[in-house]
């Protein structure tokens, strides 16, 4: 296996090639790695190695802040595998990713993203320990994750409406993956007026026939009047184009990187819409990780239920984001920003070119809230 490494100023870009088993992925890491970094493996077919790496570089910088803003102890980390995910995906492969996980003893350590699925963690786990999301572990993180987005929303909506509750309220629900699927089951048992839509039919109507949730054209979402928006597909949902549209009042899921650029988070809130930061509302499949990291290194087995309780605290944390920012007048979002790069000691750090700008007004932390 050839391995090459191209550090830059809080950014290390790792690269891996192994032209036997077809593997070809990068680890980027990103802060100041005194404590491991933990994110998961994405593998898609990317055009060019460069766009590869400027994903995996994106990512990393965003798990960074996602465990910064809940004063987690853990830098920023994704590892992203170039190829296609129906034909790549082999014994070799897995070995050969795992030997690569295993070369930065244990800065890194890896969990499901895009494309990698629970058996693919298992057959990763023979060949490193430095995974997450395993069988005996807290597994498949898609419903702790949705249950963070949950908490997240009722605390948006205790904000904005003077009550958590959900029942009627009208929510439109972009993305009914696995994410998707486990919100919608929470918000069918509040009783939630929900439309949902997807890219793939099959996926919308599943959500039909379970929940008589109606189904939405995924090109005209933006068209829709909704209370709450929740962005749960992939890549932006907000944009330079539809910011002026969507008519909603609050917004909140789990995609990651939901505005195109960080800028848009003030036309929002100069539109009063509440948005509440994608990393501090998807949080909670990172909490599960954080959990089940911390059991294997103390030796004890997964605790579900300590993991469940500090995910439910999210509502606290995204609750205090929101009355800091309307006490300061400011998009949530530059509120979190202040404080989680003040955390990272960014100052003039080099950060990827998708970093959004934060405001110059004194920073304010999450109120010392800490789940580990
Ligand atoms: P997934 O791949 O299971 O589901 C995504 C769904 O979105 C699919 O059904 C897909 O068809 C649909 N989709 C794609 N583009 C769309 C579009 N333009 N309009 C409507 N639907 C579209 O992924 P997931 O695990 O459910 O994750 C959803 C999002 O949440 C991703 O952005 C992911 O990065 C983020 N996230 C997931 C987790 C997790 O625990 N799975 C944790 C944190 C963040």
């Amino acid at each position: 296996m050839q391995i090459s490494t191209a550090p830059k100023l809080r950014t290390a870009l790792h690269h891996f090639e192994d032209p036997a088993s077809g593997l070809n992925a990068r680890i980027a890491l990103y802060g100041s790695l005194d404590h491991p970094a933990l994110g998961g493996i994405r593998i898609l077919p990317y055009e060019t190695d460069e766009a590869a790496d400027r994903d995996a570089e994106r990512l990393a910088y965003g798990m960074a802040r996602k465990a910064a803003a809940l004063n987690l102890p853990y830098c920023g980390g994704k590892t992203v595998v170039r190829g296609d995910p129906e034909q790549i995906k082999s014994p070799d492969l897995w070995k050969a990713l795992g030997h690569a996980i295993n070369s930065l003893k244990g800065l890194y350590v890896g969990g499901e993203d895009v494309n990698m699925r629970l058996r693919d963690v298992t057959a990763l786990s023979r060949h490193t320990r430095y995974v997450v999301g395993t069988l005996t572990g807290c597994g498949n993180p898609a419903p702790y994750t949705a249950l963070g987005v949950f908490r997240a929303m009722k605390a948006a909506a205790m904000h904005r409406f003077g009550n958590t509750h959900l029942m009627g309220r009208r929510i439109l629900l972009q993305g009914a993956g696995s994410v998707g699927r486990e919100l919608a089951s929470l918000l069918a048992a509040e009783e939630a007026d929900l439309t949902v839509c997807d890219v793939n039919p099959r996926h919308a109507i599943l959500l039909a026939e379970r929940h008589g949730a109606r189904i939405a054209d995924p090109a005209e979402v933006m068209e829709i009047s909704s209370d709450i928006f929740c962005p749960c597909a992939l890549g932006p949902a907000i944009t330079a184009t539809n910011v002026e549209e969507i008519e909603t009042k609050i917004i909140v899921g789990a995609a990651n990187n939901q505005l195109a650029d960080n800028a848009l988070a003030r036309t929002l809130h100069a539109r009063d819409i509440t948005y509440v930061p994608d990393y501090l509302a998807n949080a909670g499949g990172l909490i599960a990780g954080a959990g089940e990291h911390r059991s294997q290194r103390d030796f004890l087995s997964f605790d579900r239920q300590a993991v469940t309780n500090d995910i439910n605290r999210i509502f606290d944390l995204v609750a205090g984001y929101l009355k800091q920012a309307e006490t300061m007048d400011m998009p949530p979002l530059d509120v979190c920003e202040e404080y989680v790069s003040r955390k990272l000691g960014e100052g003039d750090a080099v950060t990827p070119a998708e970093a959004g700008s934060s405001s110059s007004s004194a920073p304010r932390g999450p109120h010392g809230w800490s789940p580990l």
